[in-house]
């Protein structure tokens, strides 16, 4: 194994801070205080965010960040997914976990996590992935749900988040690409009712940015690049680092295509959605989890 140790730093911050964020899910609790929470954790604890802290609310399935004076609260049912993830010096880690707020959801928020230990069950070098996106749906079925087809887990290399392959969560849409020692990869499952379409939307709101890789050295994006390099960022961030005026040149950015957004995913069918997610480095005869729950 020579897979940078700071991996696993990275992955320890991100399960601290996630591990926090779930205490704070309450129906009444604010999303912009949990998420500032879980954020400053990551700092606190020696990291940097690999991307603002994500809080999906029901038949919203990902990229929902506090925008800046969030008035939004948790609600009293349904599924709240929390995704955090921290970097340590570029080494990145990526985790989530959901919450149901009434009991009637508990199997969907257990699926998932079966889902993820089922799969993780089967990373090892050589592996295809073909295969990690077929126990997952095998595991999502068994239980008479719904596998979120167009969202997937992902490679990880250093400062790149979504690097490389995808690891889906139906196999019609895998590959046979084989998984290699050494290769960091996010596991992602997430999960919706019979109700669901199996597939999310963009929404029309977006609070998450990037800059493009293809741009970075545009110089209307100097400010952005040197601030937040080439990982995700928050809207909210961006009043903070640079006054509320800079969120109208952000707009413009993405007009102009060197920005990319981000929006809110929605359940098509708007079906309720759970989400569980690891951090592992594959090594020849198992995956080691860098985001272990403690
Ligand atoms: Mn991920
Ligand atoms: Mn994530």
């Amino acid at each position: 194994m020579v897979v940078n140790k700071l991996y696993f730093k990275a992955g320890e911050i991100a399960s601290k801070a996630l591990k926090e964020g779930i205490k704070l899910v309450k129906p009444g609790a604010s999303l912009l205080s949990i998420c500032e929470t879980i954020e400053n954790r990551i700092l606190n604890l020696g990291g940097r965010c690999a991307f603002p802290a994500n809080i999906s609310v029901n038949q919203i399935a990902a990229h929902y960040t506090s925008p800046p004076e969030d008035t939004a609260k948790i609600p009293e049912k349904g599924v709240v997914k929390v995704d955090c993830g921290a970097h340590v010096d570029g080494y990145l880690s990526d985790t989530a976990k959901s919450v149901a707020l009434n009991p009637e959801y508990e199997p969907l928020v257990e699926t998932a996590e079966k889902a993820l230990n089922s799969a993780i069950k089967w990373v090892r070098s050589g592996v295809k992935i073909s295969k990690i996106s077929a126990v997952i749906a095998q595991t999502i079925k068994k239980q008479d749900f719904k596998p979120v087809e167009n969202l997937t887990g992902h490679e990880m290399k250093r400062w790149n988040l979504h690097a490389g392959l995808s690891i889906p969560n139906i196999p019609s849409l895998s590959t046979n690409t084989k998984l290699r020692e050494n290769m960091v990869i996010a596991i992602e499952p997430f999960v919706t009712t019979k109700k669901g379409r199996g597939r999310v939307e963009a929404g029309k709101n977006a609070y998450i940015y990037k800059v493009d890789n293809k741009r970075r050295r545009d110089p209307s994006v100097k400010n952005f690049v040197e601030k937040y390099k080439t990982l995700p960022f928050a809207s909210r961030w961006v009043v903070k680092d640079f006054g509320k005026p800079a969120l109208n040149e952000v707009k413009k950015l993405v007009e102009k295509g060197v920005l990319i957004s981000y929006p809110v995913l929605k359940e098509i069918g708007r079906g309720i959605v759970a989400q569980a997610e690891h951090t592992l480095v594959i090594d020849k005869n198992k995956a080691l989890v860098t985001t272990k729950r403690t």
